[in-house]
């Protein structure tokens, strides 16, 4: 079958790789659909240590079930599936606190075992007994599966910071990912969705989601704009989706007191230094918290909230492109023309 593989950074190569060997312990999955995620992008840059080349990548899919080992609870052919990209081990400290996104152990699809730019996926044994591979109702669309993944991360996050009904919501960076927190904050009844981004054309995509206020943040007063929306008091929550020290500083300015700030993006292992005013934390009682990753019952919640009709991607998946054109995939999210790319294997 043909696959895209990760060889090292900048070296991702389109090629013939055999298919997953059915077993009895394990589930094979032809994909249906499967996007890029900003860490495809990393590994098609810079690379990523963790990832065990030659791998074949991708991770947030979807696809139908064509083998279900005999050993295999709770599947049957046919059945759609996605998955919780974060394999945990299970035995670990931080398994036993329910914590499996921060497992020290973790093996994550795509990084460990092959991923799904490509016709078929293996579901190993390690992720069937961690509850990862997750059924999808019909009524959920192959494109809104296959970001349950993603969705499942904005939720993780969204918990952890408390967004809850009522709140006003600031995100700070319009990419893909800031553009799914503008949904679940919706989904989640937030009276206000805010997100700030700086450049075209993904302005212009992000004034496609309905009932979101698109803030041009290199031409228009983020402050006094978040001021008139929330009644001169400032953002109940804050999430930061740039990978940018100045958007992370910046975001403390923007919460009102007794708000919170989510650092959702992550910075580069080698400049990953921020200054924080202490007197605005202090006096403001604010909280910041991380966010990283998430686990299965955030994918479950994902896909719940598909099936509710809560959130729609539609305008989100800006694009699609064949396995064959994966490059020129990762080449759109590189120059910020896209939002969400779908691959077509
Ligand atoms: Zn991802
Ligand atoms: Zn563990």
């Amino acid at each position: 079958m043909k696959a895209a593989v990760y060889y090292g950074p900048s070296d991702i190569r389109i090629e013939e790789r055999p298919e997953p060997a059915p077993a009895a312990n394990n589930l094979i999955l032809e994909v249906s659909c499967c996007a890029i995620c900003g860490t495809d992008l990393k590994l098609a840059t810079v690379g990523n240590p963790r990832c065990h080349p030659p791998r074949i990548i991708g991770h947030e899919f979807v696809g139908r079930a064509v083998h279900v080992g005999s050993d295999v609870a709770g599947f049957a052919p046919g059945d759609r599936v996605t998955l919780a990209t974060t394999l945990a081990c299970g035995t670990c400290a931080y398994c036993a606190l329910g914590l499996g996104n921060l497992c020290p152990n973790s093996k994550p699809i795509s990084y460990d075992f092959d991923g799904a730019f490509a016709r078929f996926v293996a579901i190993p044994p390690l992720a069937l007994a961690g509850g990862n591979a997750i059924h999808v109702p019909a009524s959920v669309p192959d494109e809104a599966a296959a970001l349950s993944e993603p969705l499942s991360c904005v939720i993780n996050s969204q918990e952890l910071v408390g967004v809850k009904a009522g709140d006003r919501v600031l995100i700070l960076g319009g990419g893909p990912l800031g553009a799914l927190h503008a949904e679940v904050a919706r989904a989640l009844g937030a009276a206000e969705v805010m997100i700030v981004q700086r450049s075209e054309p993904r302005l212009s995509l992000l004034r496609r989601l309905p009932g979101v206020t698109v803030v041009d943040g290199a031409n228009e007063d983020v402050l006094s704009i978040v001021q008139e929306k929330t009644g001169e008091l400032g953002a109940d929550v804050v999430i930061v989706c740039a990978p940018a020290r100045d958007a992370q500083e910046e975001a403390l300015r923007y919460a009102r007191k007794g708000g919170a700030v989510s650092l959702f993006a992550s910075m580069p292992k080698d400049a990953a230094g921020i200054t924080l005013d202490s007197r605005a934390i202090h006096y403001g009682e604010l909280r910041i918290v991380g966010a990283s990753d998430s686990r299965p019952e955030h994918v479950e919640k994902a896909v719940r909230l598909l099936h509710e009709g809560k959130i729609n991607v539609e305008p989100i998946v800006t694009h699609r492109v064949p396995l064959d054109a994966l490059l020129d995939g990762i080449g759109l999210m590189e120059e910020k023309r896209s939002l969400k790319v779908m691959v077509y294997p």
